[in-house]
């Protein structure tokens, strides 16, 4: 590593909060599936920035609207109209099937958002008595790092020592119908979950788990919010992995790569009434929906649909798929994922994902260990098959040198 690179990581060392740990690598550029660290060495992106760059980086046609927009008029605020909100709304409406849009910046915000619109609708529709209203979540969830979000995670680092958290969440094992519906009761508004677990490390519910959820919402007049930041948008092989199981949620949300990384944006979808419930004044946000937002976003859905991402998600997704399973390393205890989201989980003995992506890195791929023993896979929709040969070579012999 030369000087500079090392300089770079002392400053951020000494300078920065210390709330990541990240590898060594200090990227300077990125194009398509491709990152250059400041030393001019080329990396095979297995991340996409935790499937926010799903578009690939820097993609011209988003980097044009944002240029282009950001030259005319950046944010109004929502006090007044800007002339890109309404075309954001038409498309991501025609695109998803969302009667009702409301827009947000981060994912946190949307996952926020969906909370308080299904709290008032359960007092304002559903009649639950106030401050009553309850939300049933999944063990090992991950939907952001607010404070009311990490009161409802299960994971003792997102939440130890940030409380006290407020109530109305009510935690359920993923997968488990059966739990799920003991955990329903008349003061329940909504059930929010990930369709597939992505920080847990890629956890795929047993078939036909999804289909029990969207009846028992029904049954029970339960909104079902199914929070699409990372799986949506054709990190699974779909538009929305909802489609995987043949169901509609009522509420979707979805981020990160409806900018394709140049910014941060998101927004609740809604088929049903709860965004209704909003009214002038209850709830907002300055940036949300800002016209730069709104190109930005614009752009972003447009390249995803028509460069054929989604359809490419599938095709190199099963590849890679393949391909990881083919390796048949006895470090290796399970290869899973849909699409282009893929986990590959080594047995405890191995020591840990950390060093197989250590040994990635070197070998010019990047890619993020998750929850210890599990390599989360998720490189840009746009990959080649020639490219995710590379990045299954490069793990066999990752493999090996941590063998
Ligand atoms: C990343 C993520 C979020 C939070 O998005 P931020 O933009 O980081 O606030 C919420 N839910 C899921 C499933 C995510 O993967």
């Amino acid at each position: 590593m030369t000087h500079h690179a090392r300089d770079l990581i002392a400053i951020e060392t000494r300078l920065g909060a210390h709330n990541y740990k990240p590898l060594d690598v200090v990227i300077e550029r990125g194009a398509g599936v491709w990152v250059w660290d400041v030393e001019g060495r080329r990396y095979l992106d297995c991340l996409s920035a935790y499937s926010a760059v799903n578009q690939g980086h820097c993609h011209p046609k988003i980097r044009e609207a944002m240029i282009a927009q950001s030259e005319k008029l950046t944010l109004t605020s929502r006090a007044f109209r800007n002339d890109q909100l309404p075309l954001f709304y038409e498309e991501i409406a025609a695109l998803t099937g969302a009667h009702t849009v409301l827009p947000m910046n981060s994912g946190a915000e949307a996952v926020e958002s969906a909370v308080k619109a299904v709290r008032k609708w359960g007092y304002e529709v559903k009649g639950v008595p106030a401050g009553q209203a309850e939300i049933v979540v999944a063990r090992e969830n991950f939907h952001g790092r607010t404070l009311g979000i990490v009161g409802f995670s299960t994971d003792p680092d997102a939440r130890g020592g940030f409380g006290p958290f407020a109530p109305g969440f009510v935690a359920v094992p993923f997968g488990d119908a059966a739990a799920l519906e003991a955990a329903i009761g008349p003061n329940t508004v909504a059930v929010m979950l990930e369709p597939i677990q992505g920080e847990a490390g890629v956890v795929i519910p047993p078939d036909g788990y999804f289909r029990r959820v969207r009846d028992l919402c029904t049954a029970h007049g339960v909104t079902l919010v199914l929070d699409e930041i990372q799986t949506g948008l054709g990190r699974t092989g779909k538009l929305l992995a909802e489609e995987h199981e043949g169901i509609e949620a009522d509420v979707t949300l979805v981020g990160k790569a409806l900018s394709g990384g140049f910014y941060p944006v998101s927004a609740v979808l809604s088929n049903s009434e709860v965004l209704g419930v909003l009214k002038p004044g209850q709830h907002g946000s300055t940036f949300g929906g800002n016209p730069l937002a709104c190109a930005i976003a614009r752009a972003a859905l447009k390249v995803l649909v028509e460069e054929g991402m989604i359809e490419n998600s599938a095709a190199m997704g099963a590849r890679m798929k393949a391909g990881l399973e083919a390796i048949r390393s006895n470090l290796v205890r399970e290869v899973r994922g849909r699409g282009l989201m893929l986990a590959v989980e080594l047995h405890p003995e191995v020591g840990g994902a950390r060093r197989v992506c250590e040994a990635l890195r070197e070998r010019g791929v990047l890619a993020k260990d998750t929850h210890e023993h599990t390599i989360r896979l998720a490189p840009p929709l746009v990959i080649t098959s020639e490219e995710v040969d590379m990045a299954v070579d490069v793990m066999g012999e990752a493999l090996r040198a941590v063998a």
